[in-house]
């Protein structure tokens, strides 16, 4: 139960969330949007400019979240808006190829070396479940390795993200999935080099891949150990399986070439989402060219999308990618370690036992004293702790993810009077953050 007092009502969220419970479970289209984590009534929003969304009551918050990576820039940056509203005048969708993906695919292959051939789709999970049936097909191997508080979507087989130990057989997370959807999957301890050897030394030629998040951001934000995905695909060389390298979210979000332009550990596949679809529905997966290859049509691997590539979302996600030149990100990492700076000198004022941990400019802020390397050590956290100081910086005007277990983002247009702020929150956020009791 969450311990915290909500210091003030938002009726038409309420009412809205109200009506939303009655036609769809549990009031949302995505499980986090709930608020279960932190209690409280969500907060339905109807417009977003710049660092700032606005909600049904009529409140304004800096916003902290994003849309969960996608907002680089901000919301509603006139140039992306441009392109849309220009690509939504010729025509929403064809159904055929168009000069858009083709751009939107060259634009990816120029700014991420090691993807040669790139497959546009509509969504991160999307992304993820075809490049784990690619790897599948390629290699003519079944299992798959992947990390525990790695997210990576709700494809059925990599929700297992359940069991401990060395090549444990996952069991499901969730009723739906079957133990014949899980059973070829081996969850590991994040940041672990040792268990993925014995993985695959207890399963020589079965294991098709490993998937990781480049630099974990699902399990608040833990970055990998130096050497560890380079150890991960020097595993993966050995043994002939593939690397996958899930940048959903850290892709040209973390730098022009996402965590890849961070750690230069060359996969040979990779998953993109969220920055790449400037707000729309756009994600891609794509790396060898010879892997590639056996998708369909060239190849045997099927693969398909009604709506992928569709002209509006390439749009949007090309405006946005040709905006996020090497000052932008400068732009971006600057304001993220101003504001964990800030985040951090609230904390320790109040004596806050925190952990801020960050990768580039994504941040995020453990309650705990330890240092957090894998899931196991996020969940040691006392999140009561930040469900007080989320509902703090609520209250104040500050929208963070609803969430202990969640990344921060910050934007181009996060500017001096955002973090003003955000500061001015702070000092209360961090006092209730010391008062909170389980
Ligand atoms: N992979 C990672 C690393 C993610 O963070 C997410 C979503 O947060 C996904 C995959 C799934 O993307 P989507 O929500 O677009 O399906």
């Amino acid at each position: 139960m969450v311990s915290v007092s909500f210091p003030y009502d938002a009726p038409v969220s309420q009412t809205l969330f109200d009506r939303a419970s009655l036609v769809t479970p549990g009031g949302v289209n995505s499980p986090v949007r709930a608020f279960r984590a932190v209690g409280g009534t969500p907060r339905f929003m109807v417009s977003g400019t710049g660092p700032y969304l606005t909600d049904a009551d009529g409140r304004e918050y800096v916003d902290l979240v994003c849309s969960w990576g996608p907002m680089i820039l901000g919301h509603a940056h006139p140039e992306v808006v441009g392109a849309v509203q220009e690509a939504v005048a010729r025509g929403t969708s064809f159904g055929t190829p168009g000069e858009g993906e083709v751009a939107l695919a060259e634009e990816i292959v120029a700014r991420v070396a090691p993807v040669e051939q790139v497959r546009l789709v509509s969504s991160g999970t999307e992304a993820t479940m075809s490049a784990i049936r690619l790897a599948r097909g390629f290699t003519a191997r079944s299992k798959v390795i992947k990390f525990a508080g790695c997210y990576h979507g709700h494809v059925d087989a990599l929700l297992a993200a359940a069991g401990s130990g060395v090549a444990t057989f996952a069991l499901p997370d969730t009723p739906g999935v079957t133990g014949a959807q899980a059973g070829d999957t081996i969850v590991l301890p994040y940041n672990d080099l040792e268990a993925v050897q014995e993985a695959f030394h207890a399963h020589p030629g079965e294991i098709a891949c490993v998937i990781t998040e480049a630099s974990p951001g699902n399990m608040g934000v833990v970055p990998p150990l130096p050497g560890f995905n380079q150890g991960l695909k020097d595993a993966c060389a050995k043994n002939g399986a593939l690397f996958v390298s899930d940048e959903v979210m850290t892709g040209f979000r973390t730098s022009r070439a996402g965590w890849f332009g961070v750690d230069g550990v060359v996969p040979d596949l990779m998953t993109f989402g969220k920055v790449m679809g400037g707000g729309f529905p756009a994600a891609a997966f794509g790396g060898r060219a010879d892997v590639m290859g056996h998708l369909a049509p060239a190849g045997p691997v099927y693969q398909a999308g009604t709506l992928s590539g569709n002209p509006v979302a390439t749009a949007a996600g090309l405006a946005q990618l040709r905006l996020l030149d090497e000052a932008a990100y400068a732009k971006v990492d600057a304001v993220s370690e101003e504001i964990q700076g800030l985040v951090t000198e609230a904390l320790a004022k109040e004596g806050v036992a925190h952990r801020l941990q960050s990768a580039s400019n994504m941040f995020s802020v453990f309650f705990t004293s330890r240092e957090v390397r894998n899931y196991e050590d996020a969940r040691k956290q006392e999140a009561f702790r930040f469900n007080a100081f989320f509902h703090s910086m609520l209250s104040d005007g500050v929208y963070l993810p609803p969430s202990a277990f969640e990344s921060w983002f910050v934007s181009t247009a996060h500017d001096e009077r955002a973090v003003e702020r955000i500061a001015a929150a702070l000092p209360a956020a961090a006092r209730a953050a010391a008062e909170a009791t389980a």
